[in-house]
């Protein structure tokens, strides 16, 4: 077991160390991930955005009294934000380190916004919508409804929504688009919805906040999703998404002062300082938020249509692809996303076939059980314009291997599944060679997990997904 290293090393041999570590990961400046990053593939955009960073390093964002600048600048930034959403000056919001983090504060304000009123809030979540919402539920012990979506277009059904709002206390929420298909929600009749019943609506714009309005601009067909809508209360949209802001970055819109008030922690009743936090987290680097406001203001409009012409150009040619290579692409994607179905042969084993040729490409195991099909999810970033003939004739004999080996087959997996559920924990872990002491997770194991997550019951895929990751990190 490693202890805790005795003696100093030099900084440089110890970095030297780091970088060998690093040198097993992918690169997300190689324009070789669908997933995981957001590439411009503009090298001075991205390292004057390094050095903002690093100018705010030190700083923290914890007490605007002492640094008055990042107080300025997350005002801009939002203020910047939100006129992307249809907002007017009244939209008020904060800067927070992610979706995640966005998503639970608006949870949070939306929850004490009805507590106020005596009520208690129901979290009313499309089967496509972000997790987060889920952690949000449940960290804020929020009770939460999950509502279908249609099976062709992959839009939340508008009908089982209305049968949820049992009163004004519920927080809908709609995506703009969601994280597997990339389909945006009827956003228009969700703010109906809303605006009839008084309930809160949410929109999660986290992956289209920054990419929507410019694809619309570049002539795209893009339905409205933000406050021009009368019925949204609150919108997420994340920076280090297509904000193309490093890592560490979100906003969180409110329709007015009055809902951000529950969102605002304070507290001045102990000795220190008085505490005052616009976000989750208290003390952070301002880092993240230096570089987000550097590179709004250094693309700005003209720089974000030309990068949204280039991910609308990736997306339309992807698309007729994956049909010429009999492949089914789910709903009408909208954003940057696309997401698709592999028939006979097994999205796991092309992704593995990919991984070889030096492609990340996201598999989406779904479930038998709970009828979400298995797919593929493609992340389109701008820099991908430039590499798209590789990609697709790589994607095409990747798919001719798998017909010709197989892969791993139907019965394999049902005899494995079959082992694993009369198996203890321990048992599974270790038939999957699971363990932590510095092992990673092999290219067939992860294969074969995906198959399984697909065939199991997922209550019985949560516990083993929990054991294993607490391997994975011991
Ligand atoms: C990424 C994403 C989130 C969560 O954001 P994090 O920044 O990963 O915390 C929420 N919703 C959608 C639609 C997303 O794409």
């Amino acid at each position: 077991m490693m202890g805790f290293p005795e003696s100093s090393t030099k900084p440089e041999l110890v970095l030297k160390e780091l970088r060998e570590i690093a040198s097993k990961d992918l690169d997300p400046n190689s324009k070789r991930m669908f997933g995981h990053t957001y590439d411009t593939g503009l090298e001075e955009v991205k390292e004057v955005a390094r050095k903002a960073f690093l100018m705010f390093l030190d700083k923290t964002m914890l007490d605007f009294t002492v640094y008055p600048s990042v107080l300025e600048l997350e005002r801009e930034v939002v203020r910047m934000s939100a006129s992307l959403v249809g907002g007017d000056d009244s939209i008020v919001g904060a800067f927070t380190y992610g979706g995640t983090e966005s998503i639970m504060l608006a949870v949070k304000a939306a929850r004490d916004y009805y507590k106020k009123k005596g009520k208690r809030l129901k979290l009313i979540l499309p089967v496509t919508g972000h997790p987060a919402f889920v952690k949000a539920a449940e960290y804020l012990e929020v009770s939460l409804v999950k509502v279908p979506v249609d099976n062709e277009t992959f839009k939340v059904d508008i009908e089982a929504v209305k049968e949820e709002v049992d009163s004004e206390a519920v927080m809908i929420v709609g995506s703009a688009p969601n994280y597997p298909m990339g389909v945006i929600d009827d956003i228009g009749a969700l703010s109906d919805i809303a605006v009839d019943k008084k309930a809160w609506l949410h929109v999660d714009a986290c992956i289209g906040g920054f990419l929507l309005p410019f694809l619309r601009e570049v002539g795209d067909d893009i339905p409205k999703f933000g406050f021009e809508l009368p019925g949204v209360t609150s919108l997420s949209m994340d920076l280090h998404k297509y904000g193309y802001a490093p890592r560490g970055a979100s906003v969180v819109l409110y329709r007015g002062e009055e809902y951000r008030l529950n969102h605002i922690f304070v507290h001045p009743k102990w000795p220190g300082y008085p505490i005052v936090n616009m976000a989750v987290l208290s003390t952070r680097s301002a880092g993240p938020l230096a570089a987000s406001w550097l590179v709004l203001k250094s693309l700005g409009r003209e720089g974000y249509q030309r990068l949204a012409e280039k991910v609308l150009y990736a997306r339309k040619r992807i698309i007729e692809a994956l049909s010429s290579m009999d492949f089914r692409v789910l709903g009408d994607p909208r954003g940057g996303i696309v997401a698709f179905t592999t028939g006979k042969i097994s999205p796991t084993a092309l992704a593995s076939s990919m991984r070889k040729r030096g492609w990340y490409i996201q598999v989406q195991p779904g479930s038998r059980k709970l009828g979400l099909p298995k797919s593929i999810h493609l992340t389109i970033s701008p820099a991908h314009a430039d590499v798209l003939d590789n990609f697709l004739r790589d994607l095409e004999e990747a798919k001719r291997e798998v017909e010709e080996s197989g892969g791993i087959s139907p019965e394999e997996v049902a005899s494995l599944a079959g082992l694993i559920e009369s198996s203890s924990v321990d048992e599974v872990l270790a038939l999957l060679g699971v363990s932590g002491r510095g092992g990673g997770l092999s290219d067939d194991v992860l294969s074969i997990i995906d198959e399984l997550i697909h065939y199991l019951d997922p209550d019985l895929v949560e516990e083993l997904l929990r054991r294993a990751v607490s391997k994975l990190f011991t």
